[in-house]
């Protein structure tokens, strides 16, 4: 089994995790119909990813 060599102090691991923290959502303009939406994920207003409808219009949140 491999154990690590040092303990990591709590400083050092807190020092490592100061860059870890998550950032703002970002948000970009749905191509087909304008509304923001997170880049990557299906246009909640439309329902439409990479030019195509993934769902059924209407019914998404
Ligand atoms: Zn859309």
């Amino acid at each position: 089994m491999a154990v690590p060599k040092k303990k990591v102090s709590k400083s050092r691991r807190n020092q490592r995790r100061a860059h870890d923290a998550l950032g703002a959502t970002q948000y970009e303009e749905c191509s087909s119909c304008g509304e923001l939406k997170q880049p990557h994920h299906v246009c909640p207003a439309c329902g439409q990813y990479n030019g195509r409808e993934v769902l059924e219009s209407g019914t998404a949140a």
